[in-house]
């Protein structure tokens, strides 16, 4: 039985006035916590002035070798919170043991939070990138292409939990002997995603002692039993949160508008330029998505897709671009995240490619961190409140202001309803989503072109 001593952030603290998705600044700053000065030098090149408030308690709970528990969602600043301790510990085991070997494991549910790890270790180990090699097995296919980069015995590996008892199984990865931290990032998807049942059996072929650390967005009953099978008296940290950003930083509306009229809608606001800056459009299905570029496509309005079909490299390369403003708008079906409507997938194994090939390993809504958008739309409105703020995260994120735009067709107004009372509970019920105004009569003038345009695509 394990009994952890509590440091809720509760009500009265400087973290409870902060939604989990805010980065909030904390009081120390990254010099004054103890770290090597090539991590402090490798945050500074990132512009971080200060640590966020998770990573303000995480880091020195993790230096000092405690296991952690944090209710984090990204946006929290929740990678670099465990990454930082790592690295530091990592650094630290350098000065005294020359072998090589994998001394931590990053488990993630995704391929792209692989990636986007891996990214933010690689930044923050930039001045130490000779010490401490890090390699992501959840991103490619080919297991055999992975065998020479394990055998080099990276210091941390990032895999998605079946991936890692592949080469666990395979005898190319061995961790018995070696680990020292082993990290569940956003741990609820982990099962909802599926991976239970691996990820109990690769908990077997670690070694008695270990650090641990797990992030995970929400604290439910399997994160619950997470927790008794790899925390040993653990911290627990958990952000006071309110759902979504407040109004003052994410402003939500919606608008009316059948079905035959969206992709009208849509153009309209792009071209009458109501919407402006980077913008996520949501859609719930992949061939959806590829309509939907099209229509944009005859109106020279360039756009790119994301979806579960496309190739792991591909989904991490359109990300890149997009959070290189190479492009204003992408299309993003999150139909694997969005699952259908009150269908649980734990412990279901829904691993590799669908018959579709749809990549379950795939995620847009959760964990992945677009930068600087400034709209959501939400073209279709999702089928459960959860993605519905897990879409509305995407923007208003660190400091920045942000808007979620939700198109409702008469067929999507009791889901629409869910989400106000869900989100409303705060005494506001039934006016989160505010009516979107503008005058329709401007549709008009475009339903012409549209009309063109619509009957090319379903011909298409
Ligand atoms: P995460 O929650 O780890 O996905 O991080 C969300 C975003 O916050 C990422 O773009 C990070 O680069 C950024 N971030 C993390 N820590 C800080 C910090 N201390 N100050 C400013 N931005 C940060």
């Amino acid at each position: 039985m394990v009994c952890g001593d509590a440091l809720a952030l509760g009500p009265g603290s400087l973290v409870s006035v902060l939604p989990d998705t805010h980065v909030g600044m904390a009081e120390l700053r990254f010099h004054e916590l103890g770290l090597d000065l090539r991590l402090v030098k490798a945050v500074a090149d990132l512009g971080w002035e200060k640590p966020t408030l998770i990573q303000e308690k995480a880091i020195p709970l993790g230096m000092d070798g405690k296991d952690l528990l944090a209710r984090a969602r990204t946006g929290s600043g929740k990678t670099a919170a465990y990454a930082i301790p790592i690295i530091q510990g990592l650094l630290q085991d350098k000065m005294t043991l020359s072998e090589q070997a994998v001394r931590v494991l990053i488990l993630v549910p995704t391929k792209e939070l692989g990636h986007q790890v891996l990214q933010m270790v690689r930044q923050l180990t930039t001045y130490c990138a000779r010490d401490i090699k890090i390699a992501d097995i959840s991103g490619q296919a080919d297991i055999s292409a992975q065998r020479p980069i394990l055998m080099e015995k990276p210091d941390i590996v990032v895999g998605t939990p079946s991936r890692v008892l592949l080469h666990i199984n395979q005898k190319t990865l061995c961790l018995r002997e070696s680990l020292r931290a082993l990290v569940i990032d956003e741990a609820d998807l982990i099962f909802s995603f599926g991976f239970e049942e691996d990820l109990k059996n690769l908990l077997c072929q670690l070694p008695n002692i270990y650090q641990s650390y797990l992030m995970s967005a929400t604290f439910n009953e399997e994160v619950k039993a997470l927790k008794e099978l790899v925390l040993h008296n653990p911290v627990i940290l958990k952000l006071e949160e309110s759902q979504l950003p407040d109004s003052s930083q994410l402003l939500q509306y919606h608008i009316r508008c059948e079905e035959e009229d969206k992709f009208l809608l849509l153009y309209t606001l792009l071209k009458l330029s109501l919407i402006r800056g980077k913008t996520i459009i949501f859609v719930n299905e992949v061939e959806r998505s590829y309509r939907l570029k099209l229509f944009l496509e005859q109106f020279s309005i360039p756009s790119c897709v994301l979806n579960s079909e496309l190739p792991v490299q591909s989904r991490c390369h359109i990300i890149a671009q997009f959070n290189q403003s190479c492009y204003d708008y992408i299309i993003a079906s999150d139909e694997h995240v969005l699952g259908e409507k009150g269908k649980k997938r734990t412990g279901k194994k829904r691993k590799g490619k669908s018959e579709k090939g749809q990549d379950s390993e795939y995620g847009v809504s959760r964990g992945i961190d677009f930068h600087n958008v400034s709209t959501v739309i939400n073209f279709d409105l999702p089928l459960s409140v959860d993605s519905y703020i897990h879409r509305a995260g995407r923007t208003a994120r660190a400091n920045n202001p942000g808007a979620a735009l939700s198109f409702v067709a008469s067929s999507e107004l009791p889901m629409l309803q869910e989400i106000e009372e869900a989100l409303g509970e705060g005494g506001s019920k039934g006016c989160v989503l505010r009516p979107y105004r503008f005058p329709t009569e401007d549709l008009e003038g475009f339903r012409y072109r549209c009309r063109v345009s619509c009957v090319w695509l379903r011909a298409v």
